[in-house]
C-alpha cells in the first residue's frame, strides 16, 4: 500500500495526531493508500503557512502567477494516463470517464489562465469631479473543500482561479478521493511554486472541514458538496462573516415536449442520468415526459439503457462502474425501494452486486417520491409522465434544487417559456440538464448553491473583493467649515 503525506508550507508531513486512514478502490474494495487523518492542528499550521505566503503572493505580477500555473498545466497535460487511472481506483470512475475528466480539468485550467488577464476594475464617472475608480483585491487564505465525484477537476476549478487572484489556499479533499489532490501538489512543487501558496491537508469534513470554515483567518470559503453540507458550513462561515461560494446539490429536470426528437432525447437522457452512475451534480434525475411521447420515449430508453456494459472500471468499453461507497449504495438503493412503495413501476434494473448498481427506470414517478424528492446520487432515472408544457414546468420547480435543466423541444417559443420560467442556474435547448462549458458561468439557485464557478470574471469574482477609490487632482472646499462665519 502507498502511504501518502499531506502538503502544509511547502513540506510533506504527516498529520500531528499520527494517524492515518485507508483509501480503497471501490471496485474491489481493496485499500490501494493511505493518508494522514488530519487534526485542527494541521489545519492551523497550514492556514498559518497560507497567511504569511499570501504577503508575497498577492504582491506578485499577474504574469508571474500565471507563469507558475501555465507551468503546472503544462507538466500535468503529461500525465493523463497516470491520473485518469488514480481517478479510477480512488473513485471507481470508469476509464473513459475518468479520461474525459482529465480533458475537461485541463480545459477549465486553461480557461481560467486565458481569462485571468482580462478581468480588473472599471473607471467611474463621478459626480463630484474626482478620478473614481475600482481595483480588484484578493480577499486573502481561501479554504477550498471537495466532493469525490470529480476530484481533480473540482480541486482546480478552486486553485486556480483562486491564486491567479492572488489569494493562497488551504484544500481539503474528500477522504474517499484524496490522491489526485495531493499529486496535484506534487505538480505545483516541481514547478517551484512558492511555499505555503497551496496547502492540501487531508482528513474528514467534520474534523478538517470545520476547522477550515470555523478559522477566523480564512476569509473566503469555496464548498461544492451535498446541500446538508452546505447549510452546515453557511452557518458556521456566518459567525465570522467570510465571503461565500457553495456549489450544491441538485435534482436536474429534463423536459421531453412531444414535438422533441425522440431518438436524440433517449441518448442525451441516458447519457445525462447514468454517466459516472449518475453521480454528478448535474446528472438528468428527473426525466419529464409530455403524455404524447410518453410511450414512445420509455420504450427507446429502456433499450438504449439495457445495452449498457456494466463491469470492470479499466475496460475501456464498460460505460457503468462502481458506485463511491456501500453508505451511497445503500441510500440509492433505499430511495428505489421507497419509491417503488409509492407506487413507482420498476421497468429495468433496481439490483446490485458489491458496489455496482445496475441502471434503473422508475415509471409512474411523482415529485413526492424520495427518488425525485430528495437527490438521488446513482443511476437511478425516474420518469414522470405529464399533460401539457404548463404541468411540465411546474413539475420541473417543484423542487428545492435549482442548478441545471434541459429541455427537448423544437419550438423556439416554447423553449423561451421553458428558459424562463425555469428555476435553475442554467437550462440546456435540445440537451440534458448534463452540460458545462468553462467559458460560461455554472452555479445554482434555491438549495443548489450561492455563487458561480468557471465562466471567467463570474468565478474570478468570487474569489475577488472590489475596492472602490478616489483621487482628488484638486484642492476641495468644504462648506460646513464655512457655516461658522
Ligand atoms: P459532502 O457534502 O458529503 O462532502 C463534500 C466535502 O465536504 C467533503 O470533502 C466532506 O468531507 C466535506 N464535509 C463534510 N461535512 C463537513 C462539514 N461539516 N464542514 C466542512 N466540510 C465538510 O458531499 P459528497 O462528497 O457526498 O459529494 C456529493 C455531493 O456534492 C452531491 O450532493 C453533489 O450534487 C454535490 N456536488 C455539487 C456540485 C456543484 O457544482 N453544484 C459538483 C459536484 C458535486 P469528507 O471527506 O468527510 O466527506
Amino acid at each position: 500500500m502507498e502511504r501518502y503525506k499531506m502538503y502544509i508550507g511547502g513540506e510533506w508531513v504527516d498529520s500531528a495526531s499520527g494517524k492515518t486512514r485507508e483509501v480503497l478502490y471501490p471496485y474491489t474494495l481493496e485499500a490501494l493508500w493511505e493518508v494522514p487523518e488530519g487534526v485542527e492542528e494541521d489545519v492551523d499550521r497550514a492556514v498559518e503557512a497560507a497567511l504569511k505566503a499570501w504577503e508575497f503572493w498577492a504582491t506578485k505580477r499577474l504574469t508571474e502567477r500565471i507563469d507558475y500555473l501555465r507551468a503546472a498545466l503544462k507538466l500535468l497535460e503529461g500525465k493523463r494516463e497516470e491520473m485518469a487511472e488514480i481517478t479510477v481506483k480512488e473513485g471507481g470512475h470508469t476509464i473513459s470517464v475518468a479520461r474525459w475528466f482529465f480533458d475537461s480539468a485541463l480545459t477549465r485550467f486553461r480557461a481560467a489562465i486565458e481569462a485571468a488577464p482580462e478581468f480588473y476594475g472599471e473607471t467611474i464617472p463621478s459626480s463630484t469631479g474626482r478620478f473614481s475608480f475600482t481595483i480588484k483585491q484578493p480577499v486573502g487564505v481561501v479554504g477550498a473543500i471537495v466532493p469525490w465525484n470529480v476530484p481533480l477537476t473540482m480541486a482546480i476549478v478552486k486553485i486556480a482561479p483562486a491564486l491567479l487572484m492572488g489569494n493562497t489556499l488551504v484544500l481539503k479533499p474528500s477522504a474517499e478521493t484524496p490522491i489526485s489532490a495531493l499529486e496535484l501538489a506534487k505538480i505545483f512543487e516541481v514547478v517551484n511554486l512558492p511555499e505555503g501558496v497551496l496547502n492540501i491537508v487531508t482528513g474528514s469534513g467534520s474534523v478538517v472541514g470545520r476547522r477550515l470554515v470555523e478559522h477566523p483567518e480564512v476569509n473566503k470559503i469555496s464548498f461544492t458538496g451535498g446541500t446538508a453540507t452546505g447549510r452546515d458550513i453557511a452557518e458556521r462561515a456566518g459567525r465570522t462573516l467570510k465571503k461565500l461560494t457553495l456549489e450544491l446539490g441538485g435534482s436536474d429536470p429534463v423536459i421531453i415536449y412531444e414535438d422533441a426528437d425522440i431518438d436524440w432525447a433517449t441518448d442525451a437522457v441516458v447519457y445525462g442520468r447514468f454517466y459516472h452512475q449518475g453521480q454528478i451534480c448535474i446528472s438528468s434525475k428527473r426525466v419529464i415526459l409530455l403524455e404524447k411521447i410518453a410511450d414512445e420515449f420509455k420504450e427507446k430508453m429502456l433499450e438504449k439503457t439495457k445495452r449498457l456494459k456494466i463491469g470492470d472500471p479499466m475496460d475501456p468499453k464498460t460505460q457503468i462502474g462502481p458506485l463511491i461507497n456501500k453508505e451511497q449504495l445503500e441510500k440509492v438503493d433505499e430511495q428505489v425501494r421507497e419509491s417503488i412503495k409509492m407506487g413507482a413501476n420498476l421497468l429495468c434494473g433496481g439490483k446490485y452486486e458489491k458496489l455496482v448498481y445496475e441502471p434503473t427506470i422508475l415509471d409512474g414517478c411523482t415529485t413526492e417520491m424520495p427518488c425525485c424528492k430528495d437527490e438521488c446520487f446513482g443511476p437511478v432515472a425516474p420518469l414522470i409522465v405529464v399533460p401539457d408544457l404548463d404541468a411540465a414546468i411546474k413539475v420541473a420547480n417543484e423542487t428545492i434544487y435549482g442548478l441545471s435543466a434541459g429541455v427537448f423541444t423544437q419550438d423556439l417559443s416554447k423553449a423561451m417559456t421553458v428558459i424562463t420560467k425555469i428555476q435553475s442556474g442554467s437550462v440546456h435547448v435540445n440537451e440534458c440538464s448534463l452540460h458545462i462549458d468553462p467559458l460560461a458561468p455554472f452555479g445554482g439557485v434555491k438549495a443548489s448553491g450561492i455563487g458561480k464557478e468557471l465562466g471567467g470574471h463570474y468565478t474570478f469574482e468570487e474569489y475577488t473583493t472590489t475596492k472602490w477609490a478616489t483621487i482628488n487632482t484638486e484642492r476641495v472646499s468644504y462648506p460646513f467649515l464655512l457655516l461658522g462665519g
